[in-house]
């Protein structure tokens, strides 16, 4: 079982790790810790570095198959062995442009629902943009603006970020939490992990996000559409950190 160290510390970008598993068809090497973001909830995956001896392998893709989070790796050479020590090395600029852009995408769906009573149904992100659909009946053209400054003003409010792991009947009993779909979590969860902007958004959530929405940087709407009477997709930027 791979002891998932993001869930707990999305700031540590480097660990040391031992070899527990391995898909030798795919390059796919388990560790029993890991600082990589396997993917999931709209958050791409990370990528970084697996130093090994004198050996330096490329992981570019991630994913987690039952318990154990398996890092692909490029190239030819020979994989390391069961129980062989290794290195993790995220790329920490992409992965703290992914936190900067996750949070925001909180502080969007916080706003969204506080402002216009619009339920999230879904997003997807990349480094520095993201897009989240809305139940939104209301959403028009002339709200673009109204929701740039609501977002980047609550930004500018340094809302501090908490991250909690709790029991999943606790969990359930969190009203704001029902909203976001809590209720379909598989029965086999007994824990969930809760990511709360503080004063504005409370969401069960996977992924990985900053301590404080002052780093996020100011975000820009770029765009929205319709995906049918009641459903809206917005975009945003997020422009630089500070
Ligand atoms: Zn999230």
């Amino acid at each position: 079982m791979t002891e998932l160290i993001y869930q707990v510390d999305a700031y540590q970008n480097v660990c040391d790790a031992r070899v527990v598993d391995l898909d030798s068809d795919n390059r796919g090497i388990a560790l029993d810790r890991t600082v990589f973001y396997p993917g999931g909830g709209g958050q791409p995956h990370d990528t970084g570095t697996f130093t090994c001896g004198e050996q330096v392998f490329v992981v570019n893709r991630v994913k987690k198959t039952g318990d154990n989070a398996f890092h692909y790796v490029f190239g030819d050479e020979t994989l390391p062995a069961v129980g062989d020590p290794i290195h993790c090395s995220i790329d920490w600029e992409r992965r703290f442009q992914l936190m900067r852009t996750h949070t925001a995408l909180h502080v969007l769906c916080g706003v969204v629902f506080r402002d216009y009573g619009a339920l999230v149904t879904g997003g997807d992100m990349e480094p520095l943009k993201g897009r989240m659909d809305f139940e939104f009946e209301t959403m028009q053209k002339e709200l673009v603006e109204e929701i740039e400054a609501a977002v980047n003003l609550e930004i500018g409010r340094s809302h501090q970020v908490r991250v909690e792991i709790l029991p999943r009947a606790q969990a359930f009993q969190i009203p704001d939490l029902i909203r976001t779909k809590i209720n379909l979590l598989p029965e086999g969860i007994q824990e969930v992990r809760v990511v709360e902007i503080v004063g504005l958004d409370l969401q069960a959530d996977g992924g990985t996000h900053v301590n404080n929405t002052s780093e996020i940087g100011r975000i820009r709407v770029t765009d929205y559409k319709s995906k049918g009477k009641i459903n809206k997709r917005l975009y945003i930027e997020v422009g630089p950190a500070g």
